[in-house]
């Protein structure tokens, strides 16, 4: 972590690495941008790269990867079975989770897949901090219901609470009251929750989570795919986690938990992902399925170079000034936008900056998509290409009913070692300028509606032609500025 004090008193995050390999970006004219927008159908996912400046759609899979990372994949073992290169991420697994059993995967949502059938049975309950899109539908496919126990401070959008990923302890205790300990397929703590904004939960919360486990008989699985942020804040945050290492910090997480699983397109900046636990048993249970549908044991589904470099990544993960990055830039950006009166999730969190599009476009009816109109709207200004994380994600219900979320955000994802702070700061002042001419942007209607995630293939048109009011004011404002 870089506490440099600056002889102007400024504070900004200092970054401690440097660049060596490039990639070059377009910042294409607002005209352009509006074809763009208009043949994605306002739907930030049907965007081509190409048209995009900043993209912030999210943390998967794009994560800047280090010189050590690079060299490794230069000299993988590739082999079918019996790979060297295996052997060294699963001792790395085990230097730093301290779990005896490794299973490899393709991704994140195959850990949930092999963890869910391993383990929900139908009329089953999976009780968690909150659910994760594929996490929820692994349980769900499975015949299992997801329960929320959040913290209520947890969905506050403004909150000073360190700790808004927390599971609220007092309610897993009357689930498990209402329902008996053998309905509980198992307890899942999501670190960094990413749902809820990237929001943390600390050691002594997880604590309190086993000890009720214990209590009862229950088992206990933790999702680590953004353990990276989520150690950063218990370092941070938590007083008695301040003068411990981040490897000590892991270990006690790790030790808690009877299995463990992460999607590496996050932690450890590669692609893949992973399940370790202690447990023979369950071990046994889960590997007939790893080769089933992710590949046999020594690749999992993984590229063999990925799993190198995902040995060095989760090695670097250990590193305070690597792991720091990401929260301190999000920081920044929250905290200048709180600053300019731009309504944005507080306090900043891990994963990305997220504006609360209820507040930012008050005028805007939930039925008319406000996170997804944000969305559009600040592609056009900018260039800035975000998540809508509001109805549009959500799904009608069985009568065909519009399902409204609790929240309606527009997350603006952080990609680790990706953005330099100038490009962060050219967001900030794109984001405070639409906000200043909010009223100029209106609502969205669907005109392609799939059944199934519509909020990846569906397609939307503007209420009213308010991008032609929005282009208006930018050229007026900025001249030809792009
Ligand atoms: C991304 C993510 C997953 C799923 O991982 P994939 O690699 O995208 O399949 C699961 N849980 C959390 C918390 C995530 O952020």
């Amino acid at each position: 972590m870089s506490t440099v004090t600056f002889h102007s008193g400024e504070r900004i995050p200092l970054e401690m690495h440097k660049v060596r390999i490039v990639q070059k970006l377009n910042l294409v004219p607002i005209e352009r941008r509006l074809e763009a927008i208009r043949a994605a159908g306002n739907n930030t996912f049907l965007l081509r790269n190409r048209d995009i400046y900043l993209d912030m759609l999210t943390d998967s899979g794009v994560n800047a990867m280090s010189d050590r990372q690079l060299a490794a994949m230069m000299e993988s073992d590739d082999s079918y079975a019996g790979s060297e290169t295996y052997a060294k991420l699963e001792e790395k697994i085990r230097e730093i989770f301290g779990t005896e059993y490794f299973l490899p995967v393709h991704q994140g949502r195959a850990a949930e897949n092999i963890i869910s059938r391993v383990f929900v049975k139908p009329g089953t309950i999976v009780p968690m901090n909150y659910h994760f899109t594929t996490s929820k539908a692994h349980v769900v496919l499975n015949g299992g219901t997801v329960e929320e126990l959040l913290i209520d401070e947890g969905l506050a959008v403004t909150s000073t609470h360190p700790f808004k990923g927390n599971l609220d302890v007092g309610k897993l205790e009357a689930l498990i009251k209402t329902h008996g300990a053998e309905r509980i397929a198992f307890v899942r703590v999501e670190t960094g929750t990413n749902l809820i904004g990237g929001q943390p939960h600390s050691l002594a919360n997880l604590r309190e989570v086993r000890a009720v486990c214990d209590r009862h008989g229950v088992m206990l699985v933790f999702d680590a795919s953004l353990l990276a942020d989520n150690l950063y804040f218990i370092k941070t945050r938590e007083p008695e986690a301040a003068n411990l290492s981040l490897r000590e910090i892991t270990r006690i997480i790790a030790d808690m938990a009877d299995v463990l699983y992460f999607s590496a397109r996050k932690l450890g900046c590669a692609r893949g992902g992973g399940i370790c636990t202690r447990n023979q048993d369950h071990y046994m249970k889960m590997r007939e399925l790893v080769t089933l549908y992710e590949g046999f044991l020594t690749y999992g589904g993984m590229s063999i170079r990925e799993i190198e470099a995902l040995t060095v990544g989760l090695d670097e993960t250990m590193d305070e000034d690597m792991v720091s990055q990401g929260p301190q830039f999000i920081e920044y950006m929250v905290n200048d936008l709180d600053r300019q009166g731009v309504p944005v999730i507080t306090p900043p969190g891990g994963l990305g900056c997220h504006l609360d599009a209820m507040r930012f476009l008050d005028h805007v009816p939930q039925t008319q998509y406000p996170a997804g109109a944000l969305a559009s709207a600040l592609f056009l200004v900018s260039g800035v290409r975000g998540m809508e994380r509001g109805s549009v994600s959500e799904q009608r219900d069985a009568e065909g009913n519009e399902t409204y979320s609790n929240m309606e955000l527009l997350r603006l994802a952080m990609p680790r070692r990706v953005f330099t702070l100038s490009q962060v700061k050219y967001a900030v002042d794109r984001i405070v300028w639409l906000y200043e001419n909010r009223a100029l942007v209106g609502g969205l209607r669907f005109v392609e509606e799939p059944k199934l995630l519509r909020f990846f293939f569906g397609k939307l048109e503007t209420t009213t032609d308010w991008h032609a009011a929005l282009i208006a004011k930018f050229r007026a404002d900025f001249g030809d500025s792009l």
